[in-house]
Protein backbone atom coordinates (compact mmCIF):
# COMPACT_ATOMS: atom_id res chain seq x y z
CA UNK A 1 0.00 0.00 0.00
CA UNK A 2 1.15 3.57 -0.58
CA UNK A 3 1.74 5.57 2.29
CA UNK A 4 0.24 9.28 2.81
CA UNK A 5 3.95 10.54 2.46
CA UNK A 6 4.49 14.00 4.21
CA UNK A 7 8.33 14.11 3.57
CA UNK A 8 9.98 17.78 3.23
CA UNK A 9 11.93 17.02 0.10
CA UNK A 10 12.45 14.38 -1.75
CA UNK A 11 8.69 14.60 -1.33
CA UNK A 12 5.66 12.59 -3.16
CA UNK A 13 5.46 12.90 -6.42
CA UNK A 14 2.64 12.06 -8.50
CA UNK A 15 1.60 8.49 -9.84
CA UNK A 16 1.81 9.13 -13.27
CA UNK A 17 5.67 10.35 -12.61
CA UNK A 18 6.63 7.35 -11.40
CA UNK A 19 4.94 5.13 -13.55
CA UNK A 20 6.28 6.59 -16.87
CA UNK A 21 9.66 7.43 -15.33
CA UNK A 22 9.92 3.82 -14.34
CA UNK A 23 8.77 2.08 -17.87
CA UNK A 24 11.35 5.05 -19.43
CA UNK A 25 13.97 3.76 -17.73
CA UNK A 26 13.32 0.37 -18.92
CA UNK A 27 12.57 1.13 -22.54
CA UNK A 28 12.28 4.46 -24.08
CA UNK A 29 10.24 5.10 -27.23
CA UNK A 30 10.58 1.79 -28.19
CA UNK A 31 14.48 2.19 -28.96
CA UNK A 32 15.55 -0.65 -27.74
CA UNK A 33 17.20 1.63 -25.17
CA UNK A 34 16.57 2.91 -21.77
CA UNK A 35 16.06 6.71 -21.68
CA UNK A 36 19.10 6.80 -19.44
CA UNK A 37 21.15 5.19 -21.81
CA UNK A 38 20.75 7.12 -25.36
CA UNK A 39 22.53 10.37 -25.91
CA UNK A 40 21.55 13.79 -24.62
CA UNK A 41 22.06 14.66 -27.71
CA UNK A 42 19.82 12.41 -29.74
CA UNK A 43 16.99 13.87 -31.29
CA UNK A 44 14.57 11.17 -28.72
CA UNK A 45 16.18 13.63 -26.00
CA UNK A 46 16.22 16.28 -27.59
CA UNK A 47 12.42 16.27 -27.74
CA UNK A 48 11.90 15.89 -24.19
CA UNK A 49 14.24 19.04 -23.12
CA UNK A 50 12.66 20.94 -26.13
CA UNK A 51 9.18 19.74 -24.26
CA UNK A 52 9.86 20.21 -20.64
CA UNK A 53 10.94 23.87 -21.30
CA UNK A 54 7.64 24.78 -23.53
CA UNK A 55 5.32 23.11 -20.76
CA UNK A 56 6.67 25.04 -18.09
CA UNK A 57 6.29 28.17 -20.25
CA UNK A 58 2.73 27.27 -20.77
CA UNK A 59 2.11 26.15 -17.19
CA UNK A 60 3.63 29.36 -15.60
CA UNK A 61 2.26 31.76 -18.28
CA UNK A 62 5.97 33.18 -18.51
CA UNK A 63 6.02 35.58 -21.03
CA UNK A 64 8.28 36.25 -23.89
CA UNK A 65 12.23 37.06 -23.10
CA UNK A 66 12.73 34.48 -20.45
CA UNK A 67 14.48 31.75 -20.48
CA UNK A 68 13.98 28.18 -19.06
CA UNK A 69 17.31 26.39 -17.70
CA UNK A 70 17.69 22.24 -15.92
CA UNK A 71 21.18 22.55 -14.37
CA UNK A 72 22.66 20.36 -11.97
CA UNK A 73 23.85 22.09 -8.29
CA UNK A 74 20.95 22.20 -6.29
CA UNK A 75 19.41 25.65 -5.46
CA UNK A 76 22.39 25.75 -3.07
CA UNK A 77 24.59 26.22 -6.04
CA UNK A 78 22.37 29.58 -7.02
CA UNK A 79 23.34 30.93 -3.66
CA UNK A 80 26.62 31.36 -4.45
CA UNK A 81 25.86 31.81 -8.63
CA UNK A 82 23.16 34.84 -8.31
CA UNK A 83 25.96 36.72 -6.59
CA UNK A 84 28.62 36.01 -8.20
CA UNK A 85 27.22 36.92 -11.44
CA UNK A 86 25.16 40.09 -10.46
CA UNK A 87 26.52 41.51 -7.11
CA UNK A 88 28.71 44.09 -7.70
CA UNK A 89 28.78 45.59 -4.03
CA UNK A 90 25.15 45.73 -2.27
CA UNK A 91 22.62 43.26 -2.41
CA UNK A 92 18.96 43.03 -0.48
CA UNK A 93 18.11 39.36 1.09
CA UNK A 94 14.91 38.78 3.08
CA UNK A 95 16.13 36.33 5.56
CA UNK A 96 13.09 33.89 6.37
CA UNK A 97 14.60 31.45 7.84
CA UNK A 98 17.95 28.48 7.37
CA UNK A 99 17.47 28.53 3.37
CA UNK A 100 17.69 32.32 2.83
CA UNK A 101 20.68 32.60 5.32
CA UNK A 102 22.68 30.43 3.22
CA UNK A 103 22.34 32.44 0.02
CA UNK A 104 23.05 35.45 2.06
CA UNK A 105 26.53 33.53 3.41
CA UNK A 106 27.30 33.15 0.04
CA UNK A 107 26.35 37.02 -0.88
CA UNK A 108 28.36 38.35 1.76
CA UNK A 109 31.59 37.26 -0.53
CA UNK A 110 31.02 39.53 -2.35
CA UNK A 111 30.14 42.97 -0.81
CA UNK A 112 27.56 44.38 1.42
CA UNK A 113 24.31 42.61 2.31
CA UNK A 114 21.17 44.73 3.46
CA UNK A 115 18.92 42.41 5.25
CA UNK A 116 15.72 42.36 6.89
CA UNK A 117 14.92 39.30 9.05
CA UNK A 118 11.97 37.67 11.06
CA UNK A 119 14.74 36.12 13.17
CA UNK A 120 14.05 37.96 15.94
CA UNK A 121 10.77 35.94 15.86
CA UNK A 122 12.10 32.74 15.09
CA UNK A 123 11.00 33.16 11.39
CA UNK A 124 7.35 32.30 12.95
CA UNK A 125 5.98 35.65 10.18
CA UNK A 126 7.00 37.22 7.02
CA UNK A 127 8.32 40.50 7.07
CA UNK A 128 6.31 43.21 5.22
CA UNK A 129 6.40 46.98 4.28
CA UNK A 130 10.48 46.80 4.26
CA UNK A 131 12.05 49.43 2.47
CA UNK A 132 14.69 48.88 -0.16
CA UNK A 133 17.65 51.15 -0.55
CA UNK A 134 18.00 52.19 -4.17
CA UNK A 135 21.53 51.12 -5.26
CA UNK A 136 20.95 47.85 -4.37
CA UNK A 137 22.33 45.00 -7.56
CA UNK A 138 18.79 43.01 -6.89
CA UNK A 139 16.50 41.83 -3.78
CA UNK A 140 16.14 37.99 -3.33
CA UNK A 141 13.73 36.49 -1.44
CA UNK A 142 12.47 32.93 -0.46
CA UNK A 143 8.99 32.74 -1.06
CA UNK A 144 7.95 30.07 1.02
CA UNK A 145 10.49 28.81 3.78
CA UNK A 146 10.51 25.27 3.98
CA UNK A 147 11.74 24.74 7.25
CA UNK A 148 10.38 27.32 9.15
CA UNK A 149 6.48 27.00 7.53
CA UNK A 150 5.96 30.84 6.58
CA UNK A 151 5.37 31.93 3.10
CA UNK A 152 4.45 35.05 0.42
CA UNK A 153 1.44 34.72 -1.25
CA UNK A 154 2.21 37.95 -3.62
CA UNK A 155 4.37 38.98 -5.83
CA UNK A 156 6.36 41.85 -4.64
CA UNK A 157 6.91 45.12 -6.71
CA UNK A 158 10.34 46.25 -6.41
CA UNK A 159 12.70 48.40 -8.31
CA UNK A 160 15.65 46.30 -7.95
CA UNK A 161 15.63 42.93 -10.01
CA UNK A 162 13.89 40.66 -7.85
CA UNK A 163 15.33 36.79 -7.60
CA UNK A 164 13.28 34.48 -5.78
CA UNK A 165 14.07 30.75 -4.09
CA UNK A 166 10.97 29.01 -4.99
CA UNK A 167 12.22 25.76 -4.23
CA UNK A 168 9.21 24.66 -2.06
CA UNK A 169 5.95 26.40 -3.41
CA UNK A 170 6.78 26.23 -7.20
CA UNK A 171 3.54 25.98 -9.31
CA UNK A 172 1.53 25.66 -5.91
CA UNK A 173 -0.10 29.43 -7.54
CA UNK A 174 -0.21 31.32 -10.14
CA UNK A 175 2.87 33.69 -10.63
CA UNK A 176 3.12 36.71 -12.14
CA UNK A 177 6.44 36.04 -13.35
CA UNK A 178 7.07 39.50 -15.45
CA UNK A 179 7.75 41.01 -11.58
CA UNK A 180 10.64 38.37 -11.45
CA UNK A 181 13.70 38.64 -12.73
CA UNK A 182 14.71 35.08 -11.72
CA UNK A 183 13.08 32.07 -10.24
CA UNK A 184 14.69 28.98 -8.76
CA UNK A 185 14.86 26.35 -7.12
CA UNK A 186 15.46 22.53 -6.63
CA UNK A 187 13.15 20.03 -8.41
CA UNK A 188 12.70 18.09 -5.33
CA UNK A 189 9.78 19.51 -3.66
CA UNK A 190 6.98 19.91 -6.25
CA UNK A 191 8.35 19.46 -9.44
CA UNK A 192 10.78 16.33 -9.55
CA UNK A 193 13.06 13.67 -7.89
CA UNK A 194 16.33 15.52 -6.59
CA UNK A 195 19.01 16.36 -8.86
CA UNK A 196 18.06 19.06 -11.32
CA UNK A 197 17.69 23.04 -10.60
CA UNK A 198 14.93 24.66 -12.34
CA UNK A 199 15.78 28.25 -13.48
CA UNK A 200 13.53 30.96 -15.29
CA UNK A 201 15.91 33.73 -16.12
CA UNK A 202 15.13 37.16 -17.92
CA UNK A 203 17.48 36.93 -20.53
CA UNK A 204 18.14 41.44 -20.01
CA UNK A 205 19.76 40.13 -16.59
CA UNK A 206 23.20 39.10 -19.17
CA UNK A 207 23.03 42.75 -19.01
CA UNK A 208 23.86 43.20 -15.64
CA UNK A 209 26.45 40.42 -14.76
CA UNK A 210 29.37 42.27 -13.43
CA UNK A 211 31.40 42.59 -16.39
CA UNK A 212 35.09 43.43 -14.40
CA UNK A 213 34.50 39.77 -12.48
CA UNK A 214 36.35 36.17 -14.19
CA UNK A 215 33.64 33.56 -13.61
CA UNK A 216 34.13 29.96 -13.94
CA UNK A 217 32.41 29.29 -17.60
CA UNK A 218 30.34 26.64 -15.51
CA UNK A 219 28.82 29.04 -13.41
CA UNK A 220 27.97 31.94 -16.23
CA UNK A 221 24.05 31.56 -16.77
CA UNK A 222 24.89 33.17 -20.55
CA UNK A 223 26.68 30.10 -21.18
CA UNK A 224 23.77 28.14 -20.27
CA UNK A 225 21.08 29.94 -22.64
CA UNK A 226 22.95 29.71 -25.48
CA UNK A 227 23.41 25.71 -25.08
CA UNK A 228 19.75 25.20 -23.99
CA UNK A 229 21.07 23.88 -20.91
CA UNK A 230 23.56 21.63 -22.52
CA UNK A 231 26.71 23.16 -22.30
CA UNK A 232 27.63 19.69 -20.03
CA UNK A 233 25.58 16.87 -19.68
CA UNK A 234 21.94 17.62 -18.01
CA UNK A 235 20.72 15.06 -15.60
CA UNK A 236 18.34 13.48 -18.31
CA UNK A 237 16.76 11.58 -16.18
CA UNK A 238 15.24 14.04 -14.13
CA UNK A 239 14.20 16.18 -16.93
CA UNK A 240 11.99 13.66 -18.17
CA UNK A 241 10.92 12.80 -14.59
CA UNK A 242 9.80 16.92 -14.31
CA UNK A 243 8.05 16.80 -17.86
CA UNK A 244 5.97 14.13 -16.44
CA UNK A 245 4.78 16.59 -13.84
CA UNK A 246 4.83 19.34 -16.01
CA UNK A 247 2.00 17.29 -18.08
CA UNK A 248 0.72 16.24 -14.88
CA UNK A 249 -0.58 19.26 -13.73
CA UNK A 250 -1.19 20.72 -16.64
CA UNK A 251 -3.86 17.40 -16.93
CA UNK A 252 -5.04 18.34 -13.24
CA UNK A 253 -6.42 21.89 -14.35
CA UNK A 254 -2.69 24.15 -14.16
CA UNK A 255 -1.77 26.27 -11.21
CA UNK A 256 -5.38 27.52 -10.70
CA UNK A 257 -6.25 23.76 -9.64
CA UNK A 258 -2.88 23.22 -7.85
CA UNK A 259 -4.02 26.34 -5.67
CA UNK A 260 -7.53 25.16 -5.20
CA UNK A 261 -5.98 22.04 -3.61
CA UNK A 262 -3.04 23.69 -1.72
CA UNK A 263 -5.81 25.80 -0.13
CA UNK A 264 -8.19 23.00 0.71
CA UNK A 265 -5.24 20.64 2.17
CA UNK A 266 -3.77 23.66 3.99
CA UNK A 267 -7.21 24.68 5.64
CA UNK A 268 -8.19 21.24 6.64
CA UNK A 269 -5.14 20.85 8.14
CA UNK A 270 -4.82 24.20 10.06
CA UNK A 271 -8.46 24.19 11.06
CA UNK A 272 -8.02 21.10 12.77
CA UNK A 273 -4.55 22.13 14.79
CA UNK A 274 -6.55 25.54 15.60
CA UNK A 275 -9.63 23.61 16.99
CA UNK A 276 -7.09 21.32 19.16
CA UNK A 277 -6.28 21.32 22.57
CA UNK A 278 -3.10 19.59 22.19
CA UNK A 279 -1.61 21.13 19.17
CA UNK A 280 -0.71 24.44 17.90
CA UNK A 281 0.83 26.08 15.09
CA UNK A 282 3.69 28.67 15.84
CA UNK A 283 3.08 30.38 12.82
CA UNK A 284 1.30 34.19 12.18
CA UNK A 285 -1.62 33.11 10.40
CA UNK A 286 -1.90 35.20 7.72
CA UNK A 287 2.06 33.61 7.08
CA UNK A 288 1.51 30.08 7.42
CA UNK A 289 2.62 28.11 4.64
CA UNK A 290 0.21 25.67 2.95
CA UNK A 291 3.32 23.52 1.67
CA UNK A 292 5.00 22.88 5.05
CA UNK A 293 2.68 23.38 7.58
CA UNK A 294 4.78 23.37 11.08
CA UNK A 295 2.87 22.56 14.25
CA UNK A 296 3.75 21.79 17.86
CA UNK A 297 2.25 20.33 20.75
CA UNK A 298 1.00 22.34 23.87
CA UNK A 299 3.64 22.56 26.68
CA UNK A 300 1.82 20.25 28.80
CA UNK A 301 2.27 17.66 26.58
CA UNK A 302 5.04 17.80 25.09
CA UNK A 303 6.54 14.78 26.09
CA UNK A 304 3.99 12.69 23.76
CA UNK A 305 5.48 14.22 20.77
CA UNK A 306 7.35 10.85 19.59
CA UNK A 307 4.12 8.77 20.40
CA UNK A 308 2.55 10.91 17.93
CA UNK A 309 4.95 10.13 15.86
CA UNK A 310 4.85 6.73 15.66
CA UNK A 311 0.80 6.60 16.06
CA UNK A 312 0.70 8.47 12.90
CA UNK A 313 2.94 5.83 11.26
CA UNK A 314 0.61 3.47 12.63
CA UNK A 315 -2.17 4.90 10.52
CA UNK A 316 0.90 5.34 7.43
CA UNK A 317 1.20 8.61 7.47
CA UNK A 318 4.57 9.20 7.24
CA UNK A 319 7.26 12.04 7.25
CA UNK A 320 5.51 14.11 10.23
CA UNK A 321 8.90 15.08 12.29
CA UNK A 322 9.79 18.39 12.69
CA UNK A 323 13.03 19.58 11.61
CA UNK A 324 16.25 19.81 14.02
CA UNK A 325 15.94 23.28 14.08
CA UNK A 326 12.00 23.87 15.33
CA UNK A 327 10.99 20.43 16.86
CA UNK A 328 7.60 19.60 16.69
CA UNK A 329 5.87 18.20 13.22
CA UNK A 330 6.03 19.46 9.99
CA UNK A 331 3.75 18.04 7.50
CA UNK A 332 4.96 18.89 3.91
CA UNK A 333 2.20 19.02 1.79
CA UNK A 334 3.19 19.74 -1.85
CA UNK A 335 1.34 19.29 -5.39
CA UNK A 336 1.44 15.25 -5.34
CA UNK A 337 -0.18 15.52 -1.56
CA UNK A 338 -4.07 14.69 -1.77
CA UNK A 339 -6.68 15.75 0.60
CA UNK A 340 -7.02 11.97 1.29
CA UNK A 341 -3.36 12.02 2.70
CA UNK A 342 -4.63 14.81 4.49
CA UNK A 343 -7.40 13.27 5.93
CA UNK A 344 -5.88 10.36 7.36
CA UNK A 345 -3.58 12.76 9.09
CA UNK A 346 -6.36 14.81 10.63
CA UNK A 347 -7.59 11.73 12.08
CA UNK A 348 -5.08 10.27 13.12
CA UNK A 349 -4.68 13.69 15.45
CA UNK A 350 -8.06 13.35 16.68
CA UNK A 351 -7.58 10.06 17.82
CA UNK A 352 -4.92 10.41 19.27
CA UNK A 353 -5.86 13.62 21.43
CA UNK A 354 -9.04 11.74 22.05
CA UNK A 355 -6.90 8.72 23.86
CA UNK A 356 -4.10 11.37 25.13
CA UNK A 357 -5.58 14.56 26.48
C1 LIG B 1 15.37 22.49 -0.16
C2 LIG B 1 15.56 23.94 -0.36
C3 LIG B 1 16.78 24.46 -0.82
C4 LIG B 1 17.99 23.60 -1.07
O1 LIG B 1 17.87 22.93 -2.26
P1 LIG B 1 19.05 21.99 -2.78
O2 LIG B 1 18.52 21.61 -4.12
O3 LIG B 1 19.16 20.85 -1.82
O4 LIG B 1 20.29 22.79 -2.84
C5 LIG B 1 16.86 25.82 -1.02
N1 LIG B 1 15.82 26.63 -0.76
C6 LIG B 1 14.64 26.17 -0.32
C7 LIG B 1 13.50 27.11 -0.07
C8 LIG B 1 14.47 24.80 -0.10
O5 LIG B 1 13.31 24.33 0.34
Amino acid sequence: MRKHIFNAGPCKLSDSLLKNSAEAVLEFNGLGQSLIEISHRSKDFQAVMDETVDLMKEVLSIPEGYSVLFLGGGASLQFAMIPYNFMKSKSFYVNTGTWSSKAIKEAKMWGEVVEVSSKDKNFTYYPKGFEIPNDVDYVHITTNNTISGTEIFEDLDVKAPLIADMSSDFLSRPVDVSKYDMIYGGAQKNLGPAGVTFIIIKNEMLDKVVDDRQIPTMLQYGIHIDKGSMFNTPPVFNIFAVRETLKWVKAMGGVKAMEKLAKDRAELLYNAIDNSNMFVSPIVKEDRSRMNIVFVMKDEYKEKEADFIAFAGERNCVGIKGHRSVGGFRASTYNASTIEDVQALVGAMKDFEAKNA
